[in-house]
């Protein structure tokens, strides 16, 4: 399938770009490995995202999201390749279905970047080059389904002929009333979602449509992000967002805070904050459940109760997430 993504896939290349200064001092004062360790998950960073990261304010956090270190190498216990059951709930190359009349797509293995927390960073996927015919064969025989939830990688990286294409044949079932898409282009490659915007904007008309993004920073908010989600909030779309608590990233009181408040000022509100899927490679990036129980209950004190998301972990075979 055609994607136009435009990455960094070279670490010199991306820490020459985002000037030696910046990427010296953080290199040494967060012990950041400058070497691409993972072949099975190799560095990858949008120019959007690098960009974001010259203006933070806080740009170890973001660098953090997506520089391997030499800690993604430490066999950890508990930390498994499919943490949230993906693979026993497969129903094809594509269809994945854990909840009753919910069925989610794994639509492609593109991403805007690679997040080293990822849960699905040792998935193994296919590269199906008949997703649209997979999902619409899967929906003839499960007329139950009445959400698609398209997932990845991430879905609006599929080029503009692969989307609308996956789109029409979903749209062929008339017991699909909820399409969800779940992504981090807003904020890794807004350009992207902009090209999708003709279709993106007749949707509502035909579904329900809600647009989950996920954003774990403040800093990855910018302009660009306020923009695309303004056109869909104007378009009729539900816009949420859902985080991981990360260690080193979000795992301060007030970094939660502005983030939840600046979601809001771009039209989302903040719905999901998941503890960390315990995939092999991640332990790193842990926050334990009394830390993250305490960092709830400080920002409770500080948000009005719509600005504040729903702890939450996926509990591999559970018919729902689990509260925390
Ligand atoms: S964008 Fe999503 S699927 Fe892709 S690497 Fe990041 S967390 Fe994983």
């Amino acid at each position: 399938m055609e994607s136009p993504v435009t990455v960094f896939t070279q670490i010199p290349d991306f820490l020459d770009y985002l000037g030696s200064d910046l990427a010296t001092t953080i290199a040494k004062t967060t012990a950041l490995a400058n070497l691409d360790l993972n072949p099975k998950f190799p560095f990858l960073c949008s120019r959007h995202y690098a960009d974001l990261i010259k203006k933070a304010n806080d740009p170890a956090a973001l660098l953090c999201e997506i520089l391997p270190t030499k800690d993604e190498l430490k066999k950890v216990d508990g930390f498994v390749d499919d943490p949230v059951g993906d693979l026993p709930a497969g129903k094809s190359d594509c269809v994945i279905q854990k909840y009753d009349q919910r069925a989610l797509i794994v639509s492609t293995a593109t991403c805007g970047a690679r997040c080293r927390f990822c849960f699905r960073k040792n998935y193994p996927f296919q590269n199906t080059p008949d997703v649209a015919r997979q999902v619409s064969h899967w929906l003839n025989t499960h007329t139950d389904v009445w959400e698609v939830i398209l997932s990845g990688g991430d879905p609006l990286t599929l080029g503009p002929g692969a989307f609308r294409e996956l789109i029409e044949a979903i749209a062929m079932h008339p017991s699909v009333t909820t399409l969800r898409i779940h992504t981090r282009l807003p904020v890794m490659h807004p350009d992207l979602v902009m090209q999708h915007f003709e279709l993106l904007r007749e949707l509502p008309a035909r579904f329900s449509c809600v647009l989950v993004s996920h954003v774990d920073h403040a800093d990855e908010l910018d302009e660009e992000s306020a923009t695309v989600f303004a056109q869909l909030r104007f378009s009729g779309w539900t816009l949420l967002n859902q985080s991981v608590l990360l260690r080193g990233i979000s795992d301060d009181a007030a970094k939660l805070n502005a983030l939840c408040r600046k979601l809001f000022e771009q039209g989302v509100l903040p719905y999901y904050l998941h503890q960390l899927d315990h995939a092999n490679g991640v332990a790193h990036f842990e926050v334990s459940d009394d830390e993250a129980r305490k960092l709830i209950a400080e920002i409770r004190t500080k948000l009005p109760g719509y600005l504040v998301p729903k702890l939450v972990r996926e509990i591999a075979g559970e018919k729902s997430k689990t509260p925390i």
